[in-house]
């Protein structure tokens, strides 16, 4: 369980949180929504245990948090197999067990075939699927999205959202993830929150409601942030 209350969190004199509350209970997934320099990646890192906050509490009994990035980052200079399996080995994995747990999940984001390219031999969106495969294999007991398919094309998003979902599906992993798409979020996650000003904003998604109440409730966040858009483009 990661719990947050009343947190603020300043960088010198900008008060970038100013008073969050959330709680993310095991296998719950949370989209997280704001306009740029809201304060996102920071919550993010905050959860990540990678920043301590200015003043609030901040309870995190998660032990493997994992951050995914919008860039892949894998090693340019190892094939795609060995990017999987060396996290594993440093995490402790036998050579075995590390190799049979990245051919699993470079199957399951369809990159079996590509197991001995180099990172350089694939296209922007197989990369992104190789380094879900690496953060899956980690078995994290909380995942950390950043942006995760912000640098790809429409059709690339919906397609790697979805097969996120698969994955998170079979793991039952917890996860926080930041997007720019409420339509794509709406897909991932149980619940959004909006990061305006320094405070979040929930918006459950009612599961009964279905795709009708998915989309109602990613048009109403679309809507949020454009205003912003415009307060920004006026200012
Ligand atoms: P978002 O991810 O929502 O776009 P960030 O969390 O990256 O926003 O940043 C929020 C604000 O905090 C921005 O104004 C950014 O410039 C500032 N900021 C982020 N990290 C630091 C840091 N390490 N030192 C100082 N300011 C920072
Ligand atoms: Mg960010």
């Amino acid at each position: 369980m990661l719990e947050l209350n009343n947190i603020t969190l300043h960088f010198g004199s900008l008060a970038v949180l100013r008073g969050i509350d959330l709680q993310l209970k095991p296998g719950q997934r949370l989209g997280l929504l704001g306009p740029s320099g809201a304060g996102k990646s920071t919550l993010l890192r905050l959860a990540a245990g990678l920043l301590k906050p200015t003043s609030g509490t901040l309870s995190n009994s998660y032990r493997h948090p994992l951050l995914v990035f919008q860039e892949p980052r894998l090693l340019p200079w190892r094939r795609i197999i060995e990017n999987i399996e060396i996290p594993l080995r440093a995490a402790g994995c036998h050579a075995d067990e590390a190799r049979t747990r990245a051919m699993y999940w470079l199957k399951q984001v369809e990159l079996d075939a590509f197991a001995q390219a180099w990172p350089r031999e694939l296209s922007g969106g197989m990369a992104q699927r190789a380094s879900l495969a690496r953060a899956f294999a980690l078995q994290p007991d909380l995942l950390l999205l950043d942006e995760p398919f912000s640098a790809l094309d429409p059709a690339l998003r919906t397609t790697l959202a979805a097969l996120c979902r698969r994955c998170l599906d079979e793991t039952g992993a917890t996860m926080l993830c930041i997007s720019h798409h409420p339509h794509e979020l709406v897909e991932l996650t149980d619940s959004c929150l909006l990061l305006e000003n320094g405070y979040v904003q929930r918006f459950d998604i009612d599961p009964a409601a279905g795709a009708q109440g998915r989309s109602e409730t990613a048009d109403l966040l679309y809507r949020r942030l454009l205003q912003h858009e415009a307060l920004v483009a006026v200012g």
